[in-house]
């Protein structure tokens, strides 16, 4: 008999969801918007001149569990330089074919240069392809913004730039308005 009962409710389920509403979903076509706080693809993120925020620390490498982060530092030089005060980050990889998304780098980080954005459309066909450097993960400039190397602004210091106060390497910058707070930075991105 208990034989006899078990197609039974099998055919059961088949026959109650013919007539349940379709959750289809109609990706790539149709995108659903991710939830807040979405651990996607990761940004090096820009100050507002342009200069990298990375300084080649490597905190992110040293934190991340799945070992998925290589970083090699370098020396800027009044020359040639990339980010505000000694260092930068020369090279910057992350390994996506062994990343979960845990978010331990972006807490390490000690200038935000790293944040995570919403997108989650890292596909490829090959392992080299998986592995993203600073082509893809640095933040496109930005009005006002000049691609490195450049100098750091007249008369400011890293410390300006971790604080905050330094301006867009505008051509026409408007005189500050003494009253009106700093804006908060806009990367694009979150933590
Ligand atoms: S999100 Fe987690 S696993 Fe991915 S690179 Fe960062 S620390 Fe590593
Ligand atoms: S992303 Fe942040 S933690 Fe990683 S090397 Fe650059 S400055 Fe250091």
């Amino acid at each position: 008999m208990v034989e006899f009962l078990g197609p039974l409710s099998g055919f059961g389920v088949t026959f109650r969801t013919m007539f349940a509403k379709p959750n289809t979903e109609f990706y790539p076509e149709e995108k659903t918007p991710t939830a807040p706080g979405f651990h996607g693809r990761h940004q090096l993120n820009r100050y507002p001149d342009g200069l990298e925020k990375c300084i080649g620390c490597e905190l992110c490498a040293w934190a991340c569990p799945a070992d998925a982060i290589y970083v090699e530092g370098a020396d800027n030089t009044e020359a040639e330089r990339y980010s505000p005060g000694e260092r930068y980050g020369r090279v910057y990889q992350i390994n996506y074919l062994r990343c979960i998304g845990c978010g331990l780098c972006i807490e390490a980080c000690p200038t935000r240069a790293l944040t995570m954005t919403d997108d989650y459309e890292m596909v490829d066909d090959n392992r080299a392809g998986l592995i993203y450097e600073k082509d893809r993960l640095l933040a496109p400039l930005e009005p006002g913004m000049t691609e490195p190397p450049h100098p750091m602004q007249p008369g400011s210091t890293d410390k300006d730039y971790y604080l905050g106060t330094v301006r867009p390497d505008a051509e026409d910058p408007t005189p500050e308005d003494p009253t009106q707070e700093e804006p908060a930075p806009e990367d694009g991105s979150h933590a």
